[in-house]
């Protein structure tokens, strides 16, 4: 789950740099020629400096009275002053050292630290990992094993997202005997080509559709000469109805008239993606997977009903003690509960 660092991303200087361009950016806008007559600006990374440039910049701009009065301009001029005054003491504070800016999604970041957890299927949490907000969450699996392990957990089965499911995991469960009930990334299944955009795969009918809507009859799968030994890669081509290509209007650079077959193949890379790819297609696989949703139920009773959502402290140090004393109350709460049943 993913904690907020309770300071701002940016340090007391960087903060003053934002807002004193922002100020200058308004009244360039408004007269061009007064760049010249601004103080010079600073660009030795040291606070004190930018403090005093701040400063005269402030004071240059209150002389006009005109310029100043302009709602754009005494906006961005008020922030920058009240920052240099009032908040300076908090911003030079307000870096927080240890947390790091990770992503939640392709299109979201967020400023903090992440906890990496495990959870029982009675929804006692195991283990839990806490690091900057940049680190990758299947590199702790291992971790959140052992960690699990040590506190007289017996593992057999672990349920995670996609990001578990990388090769030095699924490795690692096949040497423990653990059960690893993580997909593989689309990329690893499904390769990684060009022309993606034209074919789709269709994880329900378990074929790929073609960027006209057609769905490939069949598939077959075959290991390259270079690989037949080490057991290594396997490519699946998925086959198309040359009927439909013969017909096709977007056939270019798709289907050459006159051929007797249409394929699209991928490569599976490695044999034990292979399996991986098998066992996501079992009932087991499809059973476990269901009961993934309890892992973010507890994300978000940590975060809404505990206030793990931000940092309650800056570094570190200070959110393992956080996670700690949190899951703490946390599991607590939850064994009382399983007594009471
Ligand atoms: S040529 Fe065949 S495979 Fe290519 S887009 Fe047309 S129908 Fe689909």
């Amino acid at each position: 789950t993913h904690t907020t660092a309770r300071y701002n991303a940016k340090s007391a200087r960087e903060q003053l740099l934002e807002f004193s361009k922002k100020l200058r950016k308004a009244i360039y806008e408004i007269d061009p020629e007064i760049k010249s007559k601004l103080p010079a600006k600073v660009n030795n990374g040291i606070l004190e400096d930018e403090i005093t440039y701040c400063k005269k910049l402030i004071a240059k701009v209150r002389q006009d009275e005109t310029l100043a009065s302009y709602p754009k301009v005494s906006e961005r001029l008020n922030i920058l002053q009240e920052t240099v005054e009032d908040d300076l003491e908090h911003l030079a504070l307000s870096k927080d050292e240890d947390a790091t800016i990770g992503h939640k999604t392709a299109d979201t970041a967020f400023f903090g630290y992440k906890t990496h957890l495990a959870m029982t299927p009675e929804r006692i949490i195991t283990a839990a990992e806490v690091t900057s907000g940049e680190k990758h969450d299947g590199k702790q699996l291992e971790i959140l094993v052992e960690k699990s392990r040590s506190a007289g957990i017996k593992v057999e089965s672990i349920i995670g997202d996609a990001a578990y499911s990388e090769k030095s995991n699924l490795e690692y469960a096949k040497e423990e005997e653990i059960q690893l009930v993580s997909r593989l990334s689309p990329t690893i299944t499904h390769g990684n080509r060009r022309n993606e955009d034209k074919f789709e795969y269709n994880k329900d009918a378990g074929m790929y559709v073609c960027k006209a809507g057609h769905m490939s009859i069949r598939k077959t799968s075959s290991r390259p000469k270079k690989h037949a030994k080490d057991g290594k890669g396997t490519v699946e081509s998925y086959f198309f109805d040359v009927e439909k290509c013969k017909i096709c209007p977007q056939r270019e650079g798709c289907y050459m008239l006159g051929a007797k077959t249409k394929s699209y193949s991928v490569s599976v890379k490695a044999k034990i993606h292979s399996e991986q790819v098998e066992f996501q297609e079992t009932k087991v696989f499809k059973q476990l997977a269901k009961q993934r949703y309890m892992i973010e139920a507890k994300n978000s009773e940590l975060k809404h009903r505990h206030g793990y959502d931000v940092a309650s402290s800056s570094g570190l140090f200070g959110m393992h003690l956080q996670a700690a004393v949190t899951i703490f109350a946390v599991n607590l709460k939850r064994i009382f509960t399983l007594l009471g049943e």
